[in-house]
């Protein structure tokens, strides 16, 4: 599914999507219908306008929803109210940013989350170095 941007929003709110390390902007058409797992069958790939592409992380049937996880493009969600109503069987029991994740978790979605999350990953292991 292909991200379309609507517009950037001046900070991080419920429906904001992070699209680089300091702006976040709402997306246009069915993006934002796109609900969260905290076991995702799709994940992100920023396309050249910014915007979040969903690319499938497995094979998906007519029928199923697809999803993706919050974590994939926001360092932090502290916006949302709450618990996970995903019902997977590793359900955090809360969405939570990328900064929440556990280390396997973030390996799990290697090369299908935004690149600007892992820049900040690497920014502050370097800085606590
Ligand atoms: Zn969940």
């Amino acid at each position: 599914m292909i991200g379309v941007l609507e517009g950037e929003v001046a900070m991080n709110d419920s429906h904001a999507t992070q699209v680089s390390r300091t702006k976040w902007a709402r997306h246009a058409g069915l993006s934002p219908k796109v609900n969260h797992s905290c076991s995702p069958n799709c994940g992100v790939e920023l396309n050249e306008t910014g915007a979040c592409d969903f690319v499938a992380r497995e094979s998906i049937s007519k029928g199923d929803e697809i999803t993706f996880d919050y974590a994939m493009r926001n360092y932090s969600i502290e916006h949302f109210p709450g618990g996970c109503l995903c019902g997977a069987d590793i359900c955090r029991g809360s969405v939570t940013g990328w900064k929440d994740l556990p280390a396997e978790r973030k390996a799990a979605y290697e090369g299908l989350v935004a690149p600007y999350l892992l820049e900040i990953d690497r920014e502050l292991t370097n800085s606590v170095a």
